[in-house]
């Protein structure tokens, strides 16, 4: 896979070097390419911003600047199997969902906006080429720049690539997996520590046991922290050990789906 990400601090991804995302480009699982958007600027201060038409508070990066950068990058005409990321805090959702589809994407270009972000006509053009363009916020809060956006979406896509991650089987019970469930607590040696011990359970080497106790730790978590997941479960996924479980915990499994409460659903 390649990535390509354009920025005007390159030196924000030198973390890309490091662990699993590092050794990954050693290898060549994942070809990362950094490009210093001012190398695209044409006046001698290098200059890629300019005051917002219409006036306000704050700079918005130019799109010639940008243009230059992207025809560059994207290639024209852009190859099949290229999408163009423009971080945004008003982009759809960045989650796992999404990084299991990049994952997908043979080339992502990805944008990095500073100050007030990039001018709308950017995407707007890519768009209109015909270029797979998609605005990506990390969550309802406002970073500085993409940049730190940038590495999420990097390091959540990148272990998902064969190879990166070295046992696979790590990557299925994860939470956001396709359970839809918060993982189960984890715990290692020394079984005692402190005043806390582990679950007997885990030592009973009774892998049947453990597997139930861990699925059911998932819901409680999940039912606990995270309410929102517990109504996209799919209920043709919930056993009959499950459905005794969530009812105990307060959920109802109803032909609309996983709802609080004994709550039933009106015809
Ligand atoms: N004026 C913009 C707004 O209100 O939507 C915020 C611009 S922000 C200060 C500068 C840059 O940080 C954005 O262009 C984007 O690249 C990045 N950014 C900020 N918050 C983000 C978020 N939640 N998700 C993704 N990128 C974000």
């Amino acid at each position: 896979m390649r990535i390509d990400v354009v920025t005007i601090f390159p030196e924000y991804f030198s973390p890309l070097d490091l662990s699993l995302v590092g050794k990954a480009r050693t290898t060549g699982l994942l070809d990362l390419r950094v490009h210093d958007l001012r190398d695209w600027a044409t006046d001698r201060h290098r200059t890629v911003d300019d005051s917002p038409l219409g006036g306000g508070a704050g700079m918005v990066m130019r799109p010639d600047v940008w243009g230059q950068a992207l025809d560059a990058i994207l290639g024209s005409p852009t190859a099949p199997g290229t999408e163009l990321i423009i971080p945004t805090p008003s982009g759809s959702p960045f989650t796992q969902r999404t990084a299991e589809r990049l994952a997908a994407v043979p080339h992502l270009v990805v944008a990095c906006g500073r100050y007030e972000g990039i001018d709308a006509r950017v995407a707007e053009h890519y768009r209109a080429q015909g270029v797979a363009v998609t605005e990506l916020s990390l969550g309802d809060y406002v970073l500085n720049g993409g940049e730190v956006a940038a590495l999420v979406v990097v390091e959540a896509v990148a272990r998902l690539l064969p190879g990166v991650v070295g046992n696979p089987e790590s990557l299925v019970e994860e939470s956001h997996g396709a359970a839809g469930l918060l993982e189960y607590p984890v715990y290692t040696r020394p079984p005692q520590w402190r005043e806390h011990t582990v679950p007997p359970v885990l030592l009973s080497g009774h892998h049947g046991r453990i597997a139930r106790w861990r699925r059911d730790q998932a819901f409680e978590r999940t039912a606990a922290l995270r309410p929102d997941l517990m109504r996209r479960l799919v209920p043709g996924d919930l056993d009959e050990h499950d459905r005794n479980l969530l009812a105990v915990l307060g959920w109802s499994v109803t032909d609309a789906g996983v709802v609080p409460g004994s709550e039933t659903v009106a015809d």
